[in-house]
């Protein structure tokens, strides 16, 4: 069995997935095999090495590859332990075994893994420990904190800026100070560093948002996404017994995508790996293991501060630091396994214009492929036309092509909007991933808060959300007093509602109803050891009558948000099934850091439709790169900046790289984008990709299901390669061809070199051909 899961390496990535102990950089480009070696790892350490799963830590980029990851590891198992148990493969097995195994391998080894986004496991990290973490400011945590959302915490600078602290807006723009916040945690900044480096006016004004803010977030147990990485370091740097127990949890840690950490990230796996210990000197790799892979031609993420230096830093780091022949703490790979020969010469030559880079090899393992297809549409709706006609002719020939083979890439999620239209129009299913934000929507957010509010009471942002949502006669002015004397105490507005006699002196005429709300909600507080996350959501829903509201107003809408709430409901309950995992935090923990609901649905056949920087890591048969075209990809934005530019060709560089059988660029003449009608400009990475590669001719198009004849055909031509094969034509003659297929000489005009010749072709009719041109075989 050993032999069997390593067998489907090659030999560097057998080095790669062998690796013990010690440091290890695997770099190589696009679909050369990185996560699979990064994957197979986890099961040789938990096979070969009897490491205990709860050991190892591993960083994906996405949810969805860290689930793909677990799932890939779970069917290694899974297949042991079939072929041990039953002595069969597990596909032979019957529903009830394969489901019994499942659950054996889930219990005893994937539940206990660390793998996730940094965020997600981060988070999870937190939940045990950040209780034992103070600001500099003293302020505290516990252990049910909220995560908030980008718009939780949107609103939360926008509320400092213009009602607390009551600056200019146009100043002091509330959404640039979110960013300005975001990118100092990112950087390790908490508000007193920010002063020190910026102390003029203007430094002291962020200063002092930034620290309101943390007084908030603090005031609500809550945290955003940044602190899920911030905190961690900061509390590991307080505190040297919690960093030496996670130390000495995490014996493996384990990085994909290696090229987009930022430098918080970076400290924080270094600090995890090294105890926090300076001196290189005096590490101990003695049954630990830091693993890394990444690309630098793949990073695309600047804008959230990843800096590829730290993965080209990684050797003098924590490597040997001896020359790439004699190192033994990298390895490359240089075999792609994912794309046909054309796309991949297409990526390399596109790359190889960026200074910034390493020159890597990457070698083709598959065949040759058919030519990437490039198309010039009028304008955007024609685009999106053009490519669901050929969506439709695609599954319409190739009984393996499936709405699931394909994807819609663009640069901007601005460019959805057309191929939406279409595709629903259509009815041709599809899933957008990232872009529509199911957890953004208005009654998703109110059951969320509710559910908050049950899990954290001092998460006053949700508690207000849903105080009065539906109506329940609690009005603003009651509100507003209340939350004026929790504030004058210092209290959480929940200990003010939850306390009787506040309420009846403070709450005015809405203080039977408040009283009614927190009976409620105590009410399914006091049944959370006992009742599961979807039972708590159906029985929450229930009695605060928010469906039943819903329900009443019965307009479309409100039916459409009536679905989205099962819809919800199903999430949980999907959630339950997956992670055997019943408790509302785990839940909410999960929601809060999903960015859509692809999860739910993954089993369906649907087109994928992404943003270049959501399409990392992943691969599809068919790929659309869309809007290839000046001020969209490059963008607008980066133009006039060189390093900004090779940003863009490397987004560029993995779109193509995303494509196994067949590539189809697009641009436009004309476009409507951010409201008025532009002409358009093809991109000018288009110029450089090679000319022969490329054809828009529509013929070629929609072809690729020829590639297994191709290929047999081209296992005949090289078997006889000695002999001419273009001189002995007779009519009569079934031969192959590598567009059209089988098909019968019915003509032969002129002769020897210069014959042309006219074929009949099922598919085509009588076609006339030029044999030296193409590549045609006689069969018998
Ligand atoms: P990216 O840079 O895009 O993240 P990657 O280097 O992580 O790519 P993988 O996604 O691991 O590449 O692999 C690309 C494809 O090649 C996958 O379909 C994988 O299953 C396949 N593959 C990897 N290694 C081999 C191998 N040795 N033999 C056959 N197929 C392989
Ligand atoms: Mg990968």
């Amino acid at each position: 069995m050993t032999t069997d899961f390593l067998s489907h390496l090659n030999p560097s990535q057998r080095l790669a997935v062998e690796h013990y102990c010690g440091p290890m950089l695997v770099v190589a480009g696009a679909g050369s095999g990185k996560t699979r070696a990064l994957t197979f790892r986890i099961a040789n350490l938990i096979r070969q090495h009897q490491i205990d799963p709860e050991h190892i830590l591993a960083v994906t980029f996405t949810n969805k590859a860290a689930r793909e990851m677990r799932e890939r590891i779970e069917h290694i198992f899974i297949q042991e332990l079939a072929l041990s148990k039953y002595g069969q493969r597990v596909e032979l097995l019957g529903e009830y075994e394969q489901k019994s195994l499942r659950s054996q391998v889930y219990k005893k080894t994937t539940k206990k893994l660390w793998i996730g986004t940094f965020h997600s496991l981060f988070a999870r990290l937190l939940r045990f420990d950040i209780n034992k973490y103070q600001d500099e400011r003293g302020r505290t945590w516990k252990r049910n904190f909220s995560i908030f959302d980008e718009s939780d915490v949107q609103s939360l600078v926008k509320n400092i800026v213009t009602k607390q602290m009551n600056l200019d807006d146009k100043k002091f723009d509330p959404r640039k100070l979110r960013y300005t916040i975001s990118n100092a945690k990112n950087q390790g900044i908490t508000p007193d560093d920010f002063l020190k480096h910026e102390p003029g006016y203007r430094g002291r004004v962020i200063a002092e948002v930034y620290n309101e803010y943390q007084a908030r977030l603090a005031a609500n147990n809550a945290l955003d996404f940044d602190d899920l990485i911030f905190v961690p370091v900061r509390l590991f740097q307080q505190n040297e017994s919690i960093l030496g127990y996670w130390h000495n949890q995490f014996h493996h840690i384990l990085v994909d995508e290696y090229q987009d950490t930022n430098r918080i990230q970076y400290d924080l796996i270094r600090l995890l790996a090294t105890n926090g210990e300076t001196k290189k000197s005096e590490w101990s790799w003695q049954g630990r293991s830091l693993f890394v892979v990444g690309d630098a031609d793949q990073s695309i993420y600047s804008f959230r501060l990843a800096d590829f230096t730290i993965l080209l830093d990684f050797q003098k780091d924590f490597g040997d630091g001896l020359p790439d022949e004699d190192t033994r703490t990298m390895i490359k790979l240089e075999e792609n396994y994912r794309s046909r020969e054309n796309i991949l010469q297409a990526a390399n030559q596109l790359i190889a214009n960026n200074s910034q880079r390493i020159d890597k090899i990457l070698k083709p393992t598959r065949g040759i492929g058919e030519q990437i297809y490039l198309y010039k549409a009028d304008d955007e709706q024609l685009e999106a036309r053009f490519i669901i006609n050929q969506l439709q002719k695609l599954t319409k020939d190739n009984p393996e092509v499936n709405w699931g083979s394909f994807a819609i890439l663009y640069r901007t999620n601005a460019q959805s909007r057309p191929f939406e239209d279409l595709l629903i129009h259509n009815n041709i299913p599809y899933n957008i991933v990232g872009g529509l934000k199911f957890y953004d929507r208005k009654e998703i957010k109110d059951a969320i808060a509710y559910l908050r509010v049950i899990a954290n009471p001092e998460d006053t942002v949700s508690l207000l959300r849903v105080i009065n949502t539906p109506r329940r006669g609690i009005g603003k002015t009651s509100i507003t007093s209340l939350m004026d004397a929790a504030q004058q105490l210092g209290v959480p507005l929940w200990e003010i509602i939850s306390d009787e006699t506040s309420v009846n002196t403070i709450g005015g005429r809405a203080a039977k109803s408040i009283q009614k709300f927190v009976g409620m909600i105590e009410n399914v507080k006091e049944q959370l050891e006992t009742l599961t996350a979807a039972e708590i959501l159906s029985q929450i829903l229930d009695e605060s009558n928010y469906v039943r509201e819903l329900q009443k107003q019965g307009t479309d809408e409100a039916d459409n948000r009536i679905e989205n709430i099962y819809e919800l409901y199903n999430a949980v309950q999907q959630f339950q099934e997956d992670n055997e995992e019943t408790s509302l935090e785990a839940f909410l923990a999960s929601a809060s850091l999903a960015s859509d609901l692809d999860n739910l649905d993954e089993a369906q056949q649907k087109v994928s439709l992404m943003t270049l920087h959501s399409a990392k890591g992943l691969e599809f048969p068919i790929v659309f790169l869309v809007g290839v075209e000046q001020g969209l990809l490059p963008h607008n934005r980066t133009l006039n900046d060189p390093l900004e530019l090779e940003e863009e060709r490397r987004l560029c560089y993995v779109g193509i790289t995303r494509a196994q059988e067949q590539l189809f660029l697009t641009y436009t003449r004309q476009r409507r984008l951010w409201g008025s009608r532009e002409p358009a400009v093809a991109s000018q990475f288009l110029k450089e990709l090679p000319e022969d590669l490329i054809s828009s001719n529509v013929a070629t198009a929609a072809s690729y299901y020829r590639q297994s004849i191709r290929d047999k055909e081209k296992a005949i031509i090289s078997a006889s390669n000695t002999t001419d094969n273009n001189s002995n034509w007779s009519v009569g003659d079934r031969v192959l061809h590598h567009q059209f297929g089988a098909g019968e000489i019915t003509h032969i005009l002129g002769s020897g070199k210069k014959a042309t010749l006219a074929v009949k072709f099922p598919s085509l009719g009588a076609t006339k051909i030029i044999p030296k041109a193409a590549a045609m075989e006689k069969i018998d």
